[in-house]
């Protein structure tokens, strides 16, 4: 009892305290991040069958003074339990909204942001929406909305007024990684939704057959009620063939094409027409 009481001691307390104190650390660089213009957005495409750029999401990347690039899988919950995801959001539309604006329809169709729940639950979400997209002139439907399961769960009748507005600005709504959270069959014909994306973790394991038929499964669920289904983390053409296959006509992943800058982004575009 005497060596569990001291291995307590010495191995837990130090570790949380560390853990502690290096959230502390991000928190507050993240929050100079934000100030000192560190964040970037890089754009990773989506493309048909045919491997015709059809679209982008964007992903928001931190270039950090000491530790490089971090990924936003590590600050984003981190900024999630403050206020700053809201400002992190709101930097995330204005650039994705110059990024629209930089490139015409013809060159890139639309472009797609994650929302995190937080963000979308203040009040002024959609006015937030409707000044961006008024203010930077883009023709609202080449913006895309991605959320999660995340946002229907505590307050669903909330969400979907939500949506609705959102529906009436223009912008097009898609629900993230579908099938991984709480996914009810039931209120998906209640949302004004536009579009499915299937997680990467089933397209990745697509040899496991209860992930091929959950991935079979939300395609079909996505054409009977009319819905666009893109499948996220490609990176074979075994996984493509089986996709498509399966009715899926919208594709983004490694085995096409990976994050890109900005720049890099308007190189694989079809060059502008001048005309
Ligand atoms: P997500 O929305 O599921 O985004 C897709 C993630 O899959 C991205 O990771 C992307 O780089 C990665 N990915 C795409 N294709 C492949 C592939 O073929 N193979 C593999 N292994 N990975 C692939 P990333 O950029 O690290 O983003 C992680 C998550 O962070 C995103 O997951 C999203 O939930 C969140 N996130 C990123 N940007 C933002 C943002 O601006 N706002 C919010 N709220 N969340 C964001
Ligand atoms: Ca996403
Ligand atoms: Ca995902
Ligand atoms: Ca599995």
């Amino acid at each position: 009892a005497k060596t569990q009481g001291r291995s307590r001691v010495c191995c837990y307390q130090p570790s949380m305290q560390i853990e502690v104190e290096r959230r502390l650390a991000l928190e507050s660089d993240l929050r100079r991040a934000i100030e000192d213009d560190r964040l970037s957005l890089h754009y990773q495409p989506q493309v048909d069958a045919y491997g015709v750029i059809v679209g982008a999401e964007a992903l928001l990347r931190w270039e950090h003074e000491t530790r490089g690039s971090v990924s936003p899988a590590e600050f984003i919950p981190l900024a999630e339990e403050s206020n700053l995801i809201v400002e992190l959001g709101e930097w995330v539309l204005r650039e994705a909204c110059r990024c629209l604006q930089a490139l015409d329809a013809e060159r890139l169709p639309r472009l797609s942001i994650n929302i995190s729940p937080r963000h979308f639950g203040e009040s002024d979400f959609v006015t937030c929406i409707e000044r961006a997209v008024g203010s930077s002139g883009i023709a609202p439907e080449r913006l895309f909305l991605e959320l999660t399961e995340g946002v229907l769960i505590d307050h669903l009748q909330g969400a979907v007024d939500k949506m609705r507005e959102l529906k009436r600005i223009g912008v097009g709504l898609a629900i993230d990684d579908f099938g991984v959270g709480y996914s009810s069959l039931s209120y998906l014909r209640r949302l004004p939704l536009d579009e499915l994306k299937i997680d990467r973790s089933f397209v990745q394991e697509l040899d496991d057959p209860n992930d091929a038929a959950i991935v079979q499964t939300i395609i079909a669920i996505s054409q009977h009620l009319a819905l666009d289904v893109v499948a996220e983390g490609v990176e074979t053409d075994d996984q493509l063939a089986f996709l498509s296959a399966n009715g899926c006509e919208r594709f983004q992943g490694f085995f096409f094409h990976r994050p890109l800058t900005f720049s890099a982004l308007a190189r694989v575009l079809p060059a502008p027409n001048y005309m």
